[in-house]
Order: structure tokens, then C-alpha cells, then sequence
């Protein structure tokens, strides 16, 4: 049985809260903490002549972060998701963790994560004060999976058992939704959620700028869902979707839990939308598919107060666009979502 971790989640209102332009309250801040990955996912990066990770002394350091980090608490921002790249390969990584666990108004740590090195790292994050983690796994065919990522599949399902064993949950598993690759394994990935107690989500694949041909390879939630393989596993009865989560829901038919959908391409989900991201640069990215970011880095490295860099926050927030109105086709194509980071 899968120990687990009770996240309290409460949102409390504090005069500084920082709101978008129409009244988003931001409290959800997803910090790339690296650019650089141990997989090399085809639909992830750019090919690999095309890809260059930022210069050194452009990542932020871990005075840095928990700088950020702090600033953004004090403007209500309450949920860290470290992600990267691969956060783990960011050396010291543990130590970041503790420094973020322990700034005051911090109530979710989590971190999205290939697993391959959480053989190792699961019990020191956690004992550090890491909640939880995001695993992403899209097939669970050996040699499907080498193929498509460069990595061995045994490296992540060590990895899912050790996150388990340290108490890193509720565990999700996110698989990105590939065409004429993972399409006909919905049934698999369902069954293997229910099996290793994980809730699993599906995300639409993102034409973001990468290396995959995502008019081939682009599979909507909507096909899926009238596989009779995922019609039999789940109660088509039962959507629901929870505060400020991208994915919507539908409860297993045979087992408790649910399965999660995350439809950027074909059903967006601007309207619950609370987060900001930074990027291992030190870039304030507003919206995913925007290219519009603002300078962290800079204004951190000339010596701001922490008023200038809330006023930096806000001015971020305050270009958050209103629903709907990116078409990722058109946009988001300065980075690739190895350097956004999801
Ligand atoms: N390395 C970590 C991981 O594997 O979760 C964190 C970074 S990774 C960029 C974050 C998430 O973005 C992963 O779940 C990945 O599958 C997803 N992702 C990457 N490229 C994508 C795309 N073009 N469309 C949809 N999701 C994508």
C-alpha cells in the first residue's frame, strides 16, 4: 500500500496577492531549475543539432531561486513545482529542495521528473521536503520507450518504486498522447496506474518547438475516449475537474481512482489558470504557448529590492493573456519545452 503524504492546500488571502488582468489569483510558480535532460525525448527538444542549453553563468543559482522563491510567498504564491530539463541532473539538487521546503508559505513541493535517477534521489528529496512528484512515462514497450526517449525503461519503473517506498505522493503519471506510437497503449498505461496505485493523466502533444512532426503525430483526448479499450476502464459519467488543475477527470469504472486529461490543443483550460514559470535562466514566462517573458536574472544580479522584484512579478501576472487567446500553432516558438520545462 502506497504511503501517503497529506498535502494541506489552503488558500489564504493576502493583501499583497498578485491577480492577472482578469482577476487570476497567482499561486502556483513552476521553476525549471535546468535546461539540460539525460533523455532526449522526440518531441520534447529540438533536434540535436539545433539545441543549445544556456550559457553557465545564465542559470540562476540557488541563492537565486530561494530568493525568487521567497518574494513570490509573500505575494501568496503557495505551490513549487521544480521541473527542468531533468531537475535531477542539476547538481546539489537536494540542497534546493531544502532551501524552497523551508521558506514560510510554501504548502506544495513537487516536481515533475523522468524517474531515472529517483532510484537514487526519492528518500534524500523527501527527507529534504520534497511532497511529491509528477513522473512522466508515455509507454511502457522497452523498446518503444528507448527509442523514443534514448533511456532504458527499468531506470524509470526503479525509479516509480522508490518514489513509492519514500513516500513521495499521491504519485501522477503523465504520457503524452503520440500517434501511430502510444495511441493503442491507452488500456496498458490504465491498467498499469491501477496496478502501481498512480493517478495517470494524458496530455495532448504540443507543437512546441521541437523535433517531432506534431501534425503527425498529434492525438486528441476526443479519439481517445472512444477507444473502447478506455471505455471500458472508465465511468464516462463522472468529468469533473478541480480548482486550478489542467486536467480534467473521469473515475476508473473497475477500480477507485481516476484518470486525468490534459487538453491544451483541444480543450483549453485558461480559465483556472494560476501559475507563472521560470525558466533555468532566470526568464518569467506568463502564459506557456508566449514567447512575452520578463528578466529575473537581471534585475536580481543589479541588486533589486525585493519591491522591484515583486513589481517584475506583477508586471508578469498583469501579462497573462485572457483565455483562450494563444493558438500554439502560431506561437511559443523561442523555446522548447525542454528549456520551459512543461
Ligand atoms: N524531465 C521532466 C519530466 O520528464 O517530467 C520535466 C520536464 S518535461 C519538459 C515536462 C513534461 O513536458 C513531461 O511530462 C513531458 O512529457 C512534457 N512535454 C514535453 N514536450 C511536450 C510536448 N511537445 N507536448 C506535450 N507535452 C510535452
Amino acid at each position: 500500500m502506497q504511503k501517503t503524504y497529506p498535502i494541506k492546500f489552503q488558500r489564504h488571502a493576502t493583501p499583497a496577492a498578485v491577480t492577472d488582468g482578469i482577476g487570476r489569483q497567482i499561486g502556483y510558480l513552476r521553476i525549471s531549475v535546468v535546461d539540460r535532460c539525460n533523455l532526449r525525448c522526440d518531441y520534447c527538444r529540438p533536434a540535436a543539432d539545433d539545441f543549445h542549453t544556456a550559457p553557465r553563468q545564465h542559470l540562476l543559482t540557488f541563492e537565486e531561486i530561494e530568493r525568487i522563491v521567497r518574494v513570490a510567498a509573500n505575494l501568496g504564491v503557495e505551490k513549487i513545482r521544480l521541473t527542468g530539463g531533468e531537475p535531477l541532473v542539476r547538481k546539489g539538487i537536494v540542497e534546493l529542495v531544502a532551501r524552497i521546503a523551508a521558506v514560510s508559505g510554501i504548502r506544495d513541493l513537487a516536481m515533475s521528473t523522468n524517474a531515472t535517477l529517483l532510484g537514487e534521489y526519492a528518500q534524500p528529496l523527501r527527507d529534504a521536503g520534497l511532497h511529491r512528484v509528477n513522473i512522466s512515462l508515455d509507454t511502457l514497450d522497452e523498446r518503444k520507450f528507448s527509442q523514443l526517449t534514448g533511456g532504458n525503461l527499468r531506470d524509470v519503473l526503479r525509479g516509480i518504486h522508490a518514489a513509492q517506498d519514500a513516500g513521495l505522493t499521491p504519485i501522477r503519471l503523465n504520457a503524452v498522447l503520440l500517434r501511430g506510437i502510444n495511441d493503442k497503449e491507452a488500456g496498458q498505461l490504465i491498467d498499469f496506474s491501477i496496478r502501481e496505485q498512480l493517478e495517470l493523466r494524458f496530455i495532448e502533444l504540443m507543437p512546441m518547438r521541437e523535433g517531432m512532426d506534431w501534425q503527425k503525430h498529434y492525438y486528441p483526448v476526443t479519439e481517445l475516449l472512444v477507444q473502447p479499450e478506455v471505455m471500458e476502464r472508465v465511468d464516462m459519467t463522472t468529468w469533473q475537474r478541480q480548482g486550478s488543475s489542467a486536467a480534467r477527470y473521469l473515475a476508473l469504472r473497475h477500480a477507485s481512482g481516476r484518470v486525468g486529461f490534459i487538453e491544451p490543443m483541444s480543450n483549453r483550460f485558461c480559465e483556472g489558470c494560476n501559475r507563472l514559470r521560470l525558466m533555468s535562466d532566470g526568464k518569467l514566462r506568463p502564459c506557456l504557448p508566449a514567447d512575452n517573458e520578463v528578466d529575473l536574472r537581471s534585475a536580481l544580479r543589479s541588486g533589486s529590492s525585493d519591491d522591484a522584484m515583486s513589481a517584475i512579478i506583477r508586471q508578469a501576472a498583469a501579462s497573462k493573456q485572457a483565455i483562450g487567446e494563444y493558438r500554439f500553432e502560431e506561437v511559443g516558438r523561442q523555446r522548447s519545452m525542454i528549456s520551459i520545462g512543461g
